[in-house]
């Protein structure tokens, strides 16, 4: 597996949007070849796993959680996580912004929108983000920082139902910039598109894309 020459075509194919390395199951090594072809942000799902790599790996990397996160898991990453993508419920977002006052720091976070067809994704609906942001208690976070939505599309061969998938999210995400951060020029992230689809996802306005295997070939799962 050549992860230099895999990260290096990936980045040509997305020019200008955000590259976050999806590095989970992977060992050390791989994320230290990546590190060392330039790449500076990672990706993991887990809580536990995101913070034993990154005591071992260099101080300069960005970790971005982007797998479901449990309230309780939040702790072990909140002294250092660069980006949340995962925040779907309001007990969550009060977690985060409970430990990132605990280590004196705000923490960014995107909302995860559920667009895909499968129910096993997670994330909000429409009326559930809206909400959320409406919520007085949201309105007193003063510890985290909401800067834009994520998503994922239904696993399967279907072009056209993925491409209907994106172009709903990126569309949602303009609505909800109009509407709830008008005057907050941060909120401008829109993490979509994966291995299998990221070419989709840009054409439907992606700015930030979360690929794993291809850069570091298929998982494992043991
Ligand atoms: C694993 C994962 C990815 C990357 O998947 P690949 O198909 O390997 O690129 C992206 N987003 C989330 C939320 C994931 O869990």
């Amino acid at each position: 597996m050549d992860i230099a020459a895999n990260l290096k075509k990936v980045k040509e194919e997305i020019g200008a949007a955000t590259l976050v390395a999806v590095s989970k199951t992977k060992p050390l090594e791989d994320i230290q070849a990546a590190y060392d072809a330039g790449q500076r942000i990672f990706g993991e799902n887990k809580a536990r796993e995101l913070e034993e790599k990154a005591e071992k790996l260099p101080e300069d990397i960005q970790w971005h959680m982007i797998g479901h996160l449990q309230s309780n898991k939040v702790k072990y990453i909140a002294p250092f996580v660069s980006l949340i993508h995962s925040v779907d419920k309001m007990k969550l977002l009060k977690e985060i912004n409970k430990r990132a006052k605990q280590n004196d720091r705000v923490i960014d976070v995107l909302l995860q929108i559920h667009i895909a067809k499968e129910e096993s994704k997670f994330g909000m609906d429409e009326d559930e983000v809206r909400e959320l942001l409406q919520n007085e208690a949201y309105k007193q976070l003063e510890n985290i920082r909401v800067v834009g939505l994520m998503g994922m599309a239904t696993f399967t061969e279907n072009e056209a139902r993925i491409k209907s998938e994106f172009n709903y999210l990126n569309e949602l995400f303009q609505q909800i910039k109009n509407d709830y951060f008008s005057e907050q020029a941060d909120f401008e992230v829109l993490s979509m598109g994966m291995s299998g689809d990221y070419p989709i996802a840009l054409s439907c306005g992606s700015n930030m894309l979360r690929i794993g295997s291809a850069i570091f070939g298929e998982r494992e799962y043991h």
